[in-house]
């Protein structure tokens, strides 16, 4: 941050992993590369699917177009359910810190993954499980020289501990010191993040939820909408499923503008927009997307019905989540100053976190 670059830069809306991490690798927004969340209504089946799949990619990824012209590429994600997607088209080293025991030489490029990192496959719900991670870029770096490498976290730690805690705070030192090692061992470092990350829990503590399906069905009959939380994961301690972000399906015909008067009016709901006006202004694939998307503000989450809820999940802690407008400043850092072409750019326009590896390649010093 002394001697490099730093500024707060915004991510791709619905502040989401999937959409964000594949802008990143592909350095353009969920318009243009097609992941509208980390799970959608498939057009296709018309069944409710996890967007894990490569068969979901509208655009090539920077790391495989560079392993293709004969770069040495790395890319290690915490939570396996980018690791399809990363590795797709990539001729190099690529696994999840939480399938690292089930490598292949074959599929993955590396076999023997906690041996050669030097520790256990860590729990999916530790900090550990991104330290895997930077433990084994730190590896790689040392023993495979790769050109390029692309090191993807779990927000595990951020979404149950918040700044300032015990926790937080030595998670924070694992990176920094991690972040340390690859500097010394002559890495250009370049940091951002997929989205930011808000407590949305009222004062008692539980989460402060608008379920958007009990509001529908009340007003229209029950069966009419269907809701989707994109931001639905594998990963239940994390968030329970509920996020700033929806999308809603008209499953018969119903007045837009009357489910939108009835949405928008809710406490918490910062924004509601009918398709193509949220596909314009957040850059996401319209046939991707419900009839309608939902944005709640920074202390709010979106959730289905009250009856369907299950926050079990959250072990009776307070519910810190992502997926809306609020929850997408980031920051972009990188280990050496821009050049003045870049400095220049910085300046003129709003900086993105899928900027990182066009400036990382093309813009500093
Ligand atoms: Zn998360």
């Amino acid at each position: 941050m002394t001697d490099g670059f730093v500024s707060v830069a915004l991510g791709a809306m619905p502040s989401f992993t999937n959409p964000n991490n594949i802008s990143v690798i592909t350095g353009v927004p969920p318009s243009l590369h097609g992941i509208s969340g980390n799970f959608f209504l498939n057009p296709a089946t018309g069944q409710e699917a996890m967007m894990d799949q490569p068969e979901f990619l509208r655009a090539d990824s920077i790391l495989a177009k560079f392993s293709e012209q004969g770069a040495k590429v790395v890319a290690l994600t915490a939570k396996d359910k980018l690791a399809k997607m990363l590795a797709y088209k990539l001729r190099g080293i690529s696994f999840s810190a939480e399938k690292a025991d089930k490598c292949t030489k074959a599929v993955n490029g590396i076999d023997n993954c906690p041996a050669y990192v030097g520790k256990p496959v860590p729990s999916e719900y530790s900090a550990d499980l991104s330290l895997f991670v930077l433990e084994a870029g730190i590896r790689l770096l040392e023993r495979e020289k790769p050109d390029l490498m692309y090191l993807s976290l779990s927000d595990y730690i951020q979404h149950k501990h918040a700044p300032g805690s015990k926790e937080a705070t030595e998670y924070y030192n694992g990176i920094d010191k991690a972040l340390g090692r690859l500097l010394a061992l002559g890495a250009t470092v370049a940091l951002t993040a997929d989205h930011g990350m808000n407590d949305k829990s009222k004062a008692d503590g539980t989460p402060n939820i608008v379920f958007l399906e009990d509001l529908l069905d009340k007003q229209f009959g029950s069966g009419k909408t269907q809701v989707i939380l994109p931001i639905t994961d594998p990963y239940v301690k994390h968030h329970g499923a509920l996020g700033s972000y929806a999308t809603i399906y008209f499953k018969q015909p119903i007045s837009a503008t009357a489910a939108m008067n009835l949405l928008d009016k809710q406490p918490g709901v910062e924004l509601v927009l009918n398709r193509a006006a949220s596909a314009k202004l957040f850059d996401l694939p319209a046939d991707r997307i419900g009839d309608l998307v939902v944005v709640a503000d920074r202390g709010t989450v979106l959730g289905k019905s009250k009856a369907t809820l299950d926050v079990s999940g959250l072990g009776g802690m307070r519910l810190r989540s992502h997926g809306g407008l609020a929850d997408r400043n980031v920051y972009l850092m990188f280990s050496r100053p821009l050049n003045d072409k870049y400095a220049e750019i910085a300046l003129s326009r709003q900086l993105r976190n899928f900027d990182v590896f066009e400036f990382v390649l093309n813009g500093l010093h």
